[in-house]
C-alpha cells in the first residue's frame, strides 16, 4: 500500500516543518520580549474570513479535463492556489452528508458518525436522515412566508465542526454563515449552531430553530425568488466543438419536461403555466441555482460585513446542482461540462467580490467535493468492461430465501440501504452463533450479480489493521449502532440500485462506494497563508479543516485529517502581526470554570 507508506513519510516531514515553524516563531517573539503598551509580541496573523466551497459530486478529474475552458474562479483557484491533484476520501460511504461532515470536521465517518445520507434506525425501526431531529422543540422555518416540514439539525454529528471550534476557541466573535440547496450540506458545514444555515426546500429558502434567521435572506428570498427564473432556458455557453461528448448522454434520465439534448427550458412539466414541482427540479439542475447561491453569499459578505469584524468569520457554500446534473446525465455529458463553465464564472464573481470587500490575501478559500460519481452503467458497458446494476431488492429476496430453512423471523432483513444490510431485531445476533446459516447468507449475497465481497460488522469495528484498501475504507465508514450488520462491496463500475423490481430506474447514475471514481475529488486552497503550486502527495478532504485550524491558531479534537503543511507559506513569508488583546464579542458571564 504505497498510499499508507507515503503518507507516513509525509506526516513526519509535516511534523518537522511544524516544529520548525513553532521554533522560528518562538525565536521571533523571544527577540521582542518585554511587551509594552505600544508594542506586543509579533504572532502569526489570522485570516479575516475562511471560505469553504463544496461542489457536490465534482470529480477530481473534472479539473484536469476542463481547466482549459475555464476563465473565472475555478481557473483562479488552480493558478493562484494550491492544487492537490491526488485528493481522495479514504472511506467507503461516499455520500453527501458524509463528505460534507468530513470536510467540515476533519474527521472520518467512523469518528463523526454521519455514516450516510440516511440509515436504518434500529430503535425506531425506520429510516432516518442524517439531519432529522426528533426533539419536539426543534422546527424548520421558512423565509418569505414558506412553511417547510420537518426538523433538521446537526445533533447526530458527534464532533464539532471547524467553524464551531473557531468561534468557541477564539473570542466568540466568529459569524458562521452557510448556504446550500441541501439541508445535509448547509447544516454539516455550519455545525450545531450558526448565525445562519440556509437551504432550499419546496421552492423556498429555509432553516431550522437552532440557527439564526437573517433579514437580508428574507429580503433576497422575496426580491429574487427561484420562481423568477421560470421561463429562462439553459443553453450551451461554449461553441459546440468545445464539448467532449455527444449531444445525448447514453443512459441519461433528465428531469420531467426536459429532453436529452440542449437547450433545457425551465418551464416545468408541461412547458406552460406556473412553476410546479418539475420546474424546481429543473431549476436545481441548472446553473441558475448556483448563481442564486453565489448571490446569497455575496449579500452575506456585504450586509454582515464578513471579514471586517473582531473575529475570523466563516462563510460556506455547497453548490448542489452539479450533483443533480450528474445523477441525471452522468459524468460524460455536455451538461456536466457546461454547468462547470457557468460555475467557474460564478466563482470568479464571488472572488472578485471578496477581493473588493475584504481584500485579496485577507481571506482563505478551500474548494472540494463531497464525493465523485460512477459513469452511467449502460455507457460504461459500451467499452466492453464489466459494468452493471447491482439490484438491491433482488439481493434482499435472495437473502430471505437463503435463511428460510433455518427458522428465522420473517422478514429476516429489515432493510438494505446503500451497501448496508440491516437484519430484523435479534436476527444478526443469532446468525453470529449459527455458522451454517451465516455461511448460506454470505453465499447468497455473493451470488448476486455485481457483488465483489461481503464484510461483517465485526470485521470493521475498531478500525482493524489491514492491507486491503476496500476493507480499510469500509472500516473508516463504520460507526457502531448506525452502520449495518453486513456490508456489500460491489464490483467496480457496478451501480448500487434500490429501484423496486419491475420498475424503471428514475436516474442515470450514482455514487457511494470505495472506488476512486467516487473517492477522488479536487482539493484547492487559495489566499491567506497558502503557498501556490501543484501538489501530488496523496491527501484527503479531511485535511482541509486541520489546515484551516492551523491558519487560525486553533486545535481540532480529531486527528483523522492532518495539516497540509506543504501548502502553507514558510515562516519567513507568513504574515506576522502585532498581537491585539482579544476583544470578546460576547458579554462576559460568571466564571464557572476557575
Ligand atoms: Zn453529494
Amino acid at each position: 500500500m504505497a498510499r499508507r507508506t507515503n503518507s507516513v513519510g509525509h506526516r513526519t516531514i509535516s511534523a518537522l516543518f511544524l516544529s520548525a515553524l513553532i521554533f522560528t516563531l518562538s525565536s521571533l517573539t523571544g527577540a521582542q520580549t518585554r511587551p509594552s503598551a505600544a508594542t506586543s509580541p509579533r504572532v502569526p496573523a489570522k485570516p479575516k474570513l475562511v471560505v469553504l466551497l463544496v461542489v457536490d459530486q465534482m470529480r477530481g478529474d473534472y479539473v484536469d479535463k476542463f481547466l482549459g475552458q475555464w476563465t473565472g474562479g475555478l481557473k483562479r483557484l488552480v493558478e493562484e492556489g494550491a492544487w492537490f491533484r491526488d485528493a481522495a476520501f479514504p472511506y467507503a460511504a461516499t455520500e453527501t452528508c458524509v463528505g460534507h461532515a468530513t470536510i467540515s470536521t476533519g474527521a472520518f465517518p467512523a469518528t463523526h458518525g454521519m455514516v450516510a445520507n440516511a440509515w436504518w434506525d434500529r430503535k425506531e425501526q425506520k429510516m432516518v436522515t442524517c439531519t432529522a431531529d426528533p426533539d419536539p422543540s426543534v422546527k424548520n422555518t421558512g423565509y418569505a412566508g414558506a412553511t417547510p416540514k420537518g426538523a433538521d439539525t446537526a445533533w447526530r454529528m458527534a464532533v464539532p465542526s471547524f467553524a464551531e471550534e473557531l468561534k468557541f476557541q477564539t473570542s466568540g466573535a466568529t459569524r458562521i454563515v452557510t448556504f446550500s440547496l441541501k439541508a445535509r450540506a448547509a447544516i454539516t458545514m455550519a455545525g450545531h449552531k450558526a448565525a445562519a444555515a440556509t437551504w432550499f426546500d419546496g421552492g423556498a429558502w429555509v432553516t431550522s430553530s437552532p440557527y439564526g434567521t437573517l433579514p437580508f435572506i428574507e429580503e433576497q428570498a422575496k426580491s429574487h425568488p427561484a420562481k423568477a427564473d421560470f421561463g429562462k432556458t439553459w443553453s450551451l455557453s461554449l461553441p459546440e466543438s468545445a464539448y467532449w461528448y455527444g449531444e445525448k448522454a447514453l443512459g441519461a434520465v433528465p428531469p420531467d419536461g426536459w429532453d436529452l439534448t440542449f437547450p433545457h427550458p425551465l418551464r416545468g412539466k408541461t412547458g406552460v403555466g406556473e412553476p410546479d414541482g418539475a420546474f424546481y427540479e429543473q431549476w436545481a439542475s441548472s446553473p441558475y441555482a448556483d448563481t442564486a447561491l453565489t448571490e446569497l453569499a455575496e449579500k452575506a459578505v456585504d450586509v454582515l460585513n464578513l471579514g471586517k469584524a473582531a473575529g475570523t468569520d466563516f462563510l460556506a457554500v455547497s453548490y448542489s446542482s452539479v450533483d443533480y446534473v450528474g445523477h441525471e446525465f452522468g459524468p460524460r455529458s455536455r451538461e456536466i461540462q457546461d454547468i462547470l463553465v457557468r460555475l467557474d464564472k460564478d466563482l470568479g464573481n464571488l472572488f472578485a467580490h471578496l477581493d473588493e470587500k475584504i481584500g485579496r490575501g485577507n481571506y482563505v478559500v478551500a474548494l472540494s467535493a463531497d464525493h465523485g460519481v460512477v459513469p452511467i452503467p449502460e455507457d460504461m458497458q459500451k467499452t466492453g468492461a464489466d459494468a452493471g446494476v447491482l439490484h438491491l431488492p433482488e439481493l434482499q429476496e435472495r437473502i430471505e430465501k437463503a435463511v428460510e430453512p433455518f427458522n428465522y423471523a420473517k422478514p429476516a432483513v429489515a432493510r438494505i440501504s446503500g451497501s448496508d444490510i440491516y437484519f430484523a431485531p435479534g436476527v444478526y445476533d443469532k446468525l453470529q452463533q449459527d455458522h451454517a446459516a451465516l455461511q448460506v447468507v454470505l453465499d447468497a449475497a455473493l451470488a448476486q450479480p455485481g457483488v465483489a465481497a461481503v464484510y461483517r460488522a465485526e470485521e470493521l469495528r475498531d478500525r482493524p489493521a489491514t492491507q486491503s484498501p476496500a476493507h480499510r475504507a469500509m472500516a473508516f465508514s463504520y460507526f457502531p449502532g448506525r452502520s449495518g450488520d453486513l456490508f456489500i462491496l460491489p464490483k467496480p463500475y457496478w451501480l448500487l440500485d434500490g429501484t423496486p423490481t419491475g420498475k424503471q430506474r428514475s436516474y442515470g447514475t450514482g455514487h457511494g462506494v470505495p472506488y476512486n471514481y467516487d473517492q477522488h475529488v479536487p482539493v484547492l486552497l487559495m489566499g491567506f497563508g497558502i503557498q501556490p503550486g501543484q501538489y501530488f502527495q496523496p491527501i484527503t478532504p479531511a485535511d482541509i479543516a486541520p489546515t484551516f485550524a492551523a491558519l487560525c491558531g486553533i486545535t481540532l479534537s480529531s486527528r483523522d485529517g492532518h495539516v497540509l503543511a506543504e501548502a502553507l507559506k514558510r515562516p519567513a513569508e507568513a504574515p506576522l502581526t502585532q498581537q491585539a488583546r482579544p476583544k470578546s464579542a460576547l458579554p462576559s458571564g460568571p466564571n464557572t470554570n476557575p
